[in-house]
């Protein structure tokens, strides 16, 4: 639950699911709301696809995805889950023999659909393996891949063609005994999608993993996944998100933080404040919002810089960040500190500047984020 007794109007209400682990990460219930990508490297080159879960981690995901089409791929998961600092789920489709290798490999979960990978031993080895190696299980229904019985039922994907998949898959997992898995229902239509998510929130207290799949490239996909996941955090459903880009993982992380970010659900980096720029502005604020974001891509601490080009709204805006720039003509602007004017600095050493008062408000953060853990420690 995300909330804020002096801004009610920002408070979501998460719906209670049950917190299930991947790896060591806990999803659903109160956990963290965790960030996931997937590699598009091919499996079996090991350093590449290290080389990109590597950075993804780096951005931030919590979790990294890892498809594993062959046996060969099998092989390859069990060095990339030895040396990768996330958990790693592996993508399994129909062939289950691939589902029992990835839980021997290490995997921390499957993403795989029980009904489609054969007949009821098969299920039952699969399930067993993930059992047996710790691994939870991802049921991913896409309204793409429905099954055949279902679409002769419902005509086409509907919602409700959707959310009864995923219960099938559901109930084959729990004639199992087994209750570490969570589900996604994804559609690239974000109405389809919503509405299969609303659905399946209310039929199941499974940890949801939230996508709007192949949503498209690094702009339109943004959008789209803003406006399904965004309408779906804030209705307080979604314990796990992937943002489908035809894009760099970075980048889909990137835009889950963001989105999450957005929602007061995470908080993560250098939330940046800046104006669209016009005529007023005392320094090209594009340009410096550009080299800011790229400087300030180390910090992790979660804070606000205000970067705005006049004083029309400069000094409402840092009122309420951590660090600020107003500009103010003259070549110089001023700065702001913990929402107050502090001192004045020209236009051509501001980018280095702020950055040093950043890394400063970090470090002072940080420092009194550990004495406040440690003073709870000592009670
Ligand atoms: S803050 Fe000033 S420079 Fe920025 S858009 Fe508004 S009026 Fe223009």
């Amino acid at each position: 639950m995300s909330l804020n007794h002096v801004r009610p109007w920002r408070d979501i209400y998460r719906r209670k699911s049950r917190q299930i682990t991947v790896g060591n990460v806990p999803v659903g219930g109160d956990a963290p709301i965790a960030v996931q990508t997937m590699t598009n490297t091919l499996t079996t080159d090991v350093a590449a696809t290290l080389a990109q879960v590597q950075a993804a981690a780096e951005a931030g995901a919590d979790i990294v995805r890892v498809s594993v089409p062959d046996e060969a791929s099998s092989k390859a998961l069990k060095q990339i889950v030895r040396e990768s600092p996330v958990p790693i789920v592996a993508d399994i489709h129909f062939h289950y023999r691939r589902g029992i290798e990835a839980a021997e490999a290490g995997a921390a979960c499957l993403r795989i659909n029980p009904g489609n990978i054969g007949d009821e031993t098969r299920v039952k080895e699969v399930i067993q393996a993930a059992r047996d190696h710790n691994c939870s299980i991802r049921i991913g229904v896409n309204a793409g891949s429905l099954e055949k019985h279902l679409l002769e039922k419902y005509g086409e994907p509907c919602p409700e063609a959707m959310v009864e998949s995923g219960l099938e898959h559901i109930r084959i997992l729990q004639d199992n005994d087994f209750h570490e898995f969570k589900i996604s229902v994804k559609a690239s239509d974000v109405f389809l999608s919503a509405a299969a998510y609303q659905g399946i929130a209310e039929a199941t207290d499974a940890p949801i993993h939230l996508g709007i799949t192949e949503a498209g490239g690094l702009v339109s996909g943004t959008i789209k996944s803003a406006i399904g996941l965004g309408n779906l955090l804030w209705m307080g459903i979604g314990d796990t998100i992937r943002v489908s880009l035809s894009a760099d993982p970075v980048e889909e992380v990137k835009v889950g933080f963001e989105i999450l970010k957005s929602l007061g659900l995470r908080h993560r980096g250098v939330n940046i404040i800046s104006c669209p720029s016009c005529a007023r502005q005392g320094f090209d604020v594009i340009k410096t919002v550009e080299a800011l974001e790229h400087r300030l891509e180390h910090i992790k601490t979660p804070m606000s810089l205000s970067i705005i080009g006049c004083v029309v709204n400069g000094p409402g805006e840092a009122l309420m960040t951590d660090v600020g720039f107003t500009g103010g003509g003259a070549g110089s602007g001023m700065v702001y500190l913990a929402g107050k004017a502090s001192h004045k600095m020209s236009n051509d050493q501001m980018i280095d500047h702020i950055v040093e008062e950043v890394e400063k408000k970090a470090a002072e953060l940080d420092a009194a984020a550990e004495a406040a853990e440690a003073a709870e420690a000592a009670e």
